[in-house]
């Protein structure tokens, strides 16, 4: 791949990632926001996020200004009745987030909580739906970020629909790479960004909701500017987004999402990333280092690698040298365990993953670490 220029930072991060050069190049065009051109792109992306999803005659697509959290925020807000329950499937940091805005927004929330190092357990949830008929939603995390932990989506959302309850899914940082199509896998709302598995730039979120939900969603929403349902109205009527549209982030998009469909969807960046992660994982282990989650349960998003056990170790120096040589990392998430994390996505091959991982190698010779 390494359509980015060699002297730029190689971002191995779960979002904002390296983007590709006509990504990059679609930004240098100004758009007025209620121009029908600029119209007609909104509507080319709506069509294209939908069809990754098998969605188009059954869901809408609703995109919102912001990063990807303003997204869930408004998809709960608009979708999650005043008299509803949501209860969050959480094994990790984002899990927490979503119970934490539901929270603030004074909906009622609970939280299944799986701690941090496991996937949801479907028969736990089971439980909780028949223990509580006044939980009308669940949320659930596609691929955990805070670790990289994938988890059973289709299993989860069978047995949401099969208790009759909704279900929402905030797929960010695996939309479009990880397999989720609505004629297989029965959801409510999907959440996506532009900055992640798509390869855009950040600054839109966006949700695809089944238009029935979205149509039941009229003066829900305890926000102006987040209700989902006057976002998709507007749009409806005029073409146009609500307020001011990040104009050239929807055009990288678009772009980014051209080259989406020319390497072959879903399917050819699921098989890029995974083999990113193993290259990665395999790279590491030849260099001393162990990824963190066992294999069955790693998506191929994010990696969280065990910090090496040595006196010298300190990853705010281990960050900044690694950085020296070009290559930008993640620090780890875990409460209990020392470790950082290195992403798989992005406008990225195998050959930028082994030059990351030669930084890395560089980096802990030079911190007297490794030989
Ligand atoms: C990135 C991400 C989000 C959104 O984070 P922002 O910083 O608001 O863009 C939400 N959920 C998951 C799982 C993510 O990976």
């Amino acid at each position: 791949m390494t359509t980015h220029s060699m002297h730029a930072p190689l971002l191995l991060t779960p979002g904002p990632l390296v983007t590709s050069a006509r990504t990059k190049n679609a930004m240098l065009h100004d758009w007025g926001s209620w121009d029908g051109d600029f119209n007609a792109l909104t509507r080319r992306v709506g069509e294209r996020l939908l069809a990754i999803i098998d969605g188009q005659s059954d869901y809408v697509c609703v995109p919102l200004q912001g990063s990807g959290t303003f997204a869930v925020e408004a998809a709960i807000g608009s979708l999650l009745p005043p008299a509803g329950k949501l209860l969050v499937l959480s094994n990790g940091a984002y899990g927490k987030r979503m119970a934490q805005l539901t929270a603030t927004m004074g909906r009622r929330v609970e939280t299944a909580d799986f701690g941090e190092t496991a996937p949801v357990d479907p028969a736990v949830l089971r439980q909780r739906l028949e223990d509580d008929p006044e939980i009308s939603h669940v949320g659930v995390i596609h691929c955990e970020t805070s670790t990289g932990i994938l988890n059973p989506i289709e299993a989860i959302a069978r047995m949401v629909a099969a208790a009759g309850r909704k279900l929402i899914i905030d797929s960010m940082s695996g939309f479009g790479a990880l397999p989720l199509s609505s004629k297989t896998v029965p959801f409510e709302a999907v959440i996506g960004s532009s900055n992640k598995c798509l390869e855009g730039v950040p600054g839109m979120g966006f949700v695809l909701v089944r238009r029935e939900a979205l149509e039941q969603a009229a003066g829900r929403s305890h926000s102006l500017s987040l209700d989902l349902y006057e976002q998709w109205r507007y749009m409806q009527k005029t073409g146009q987004w609500r307020y001011t549209p990040p104009t050239h982030v929807v055009a990288a998009f678009d772009a980014a999402l051209a080259q989406y469909e020319e390497e072959g969807g879903g399917p050819a960046r699921l098989a890029r990333y995974s083999n990113n992660c193993a290259t990665l994982i395999a790279a590491l282990q030849a260099i001393g280092l162990r990824s963190f989650l066992p294999a069955q349960i790693q998506a191929p998003i994010i990696v969280t690698v065990h910090a090496p056990r040595h006196p010298a170790w300190n990853f705010g120096e281990f960050y900044a040298r690694v950085k020296a040589h070009g290559v930008l990392l993640y620090p780890g998430k875990l409460t209990a365990v020392d470790t950082f994390r290195v992403g798989c996505i992005g406008a990225i091959d195998a050959a930028d993953i082994a030059r990351g991982v030669d930084a890395i190698a560089r980096v802990l010779a030079e911190m007297g670490i490794r030989e």
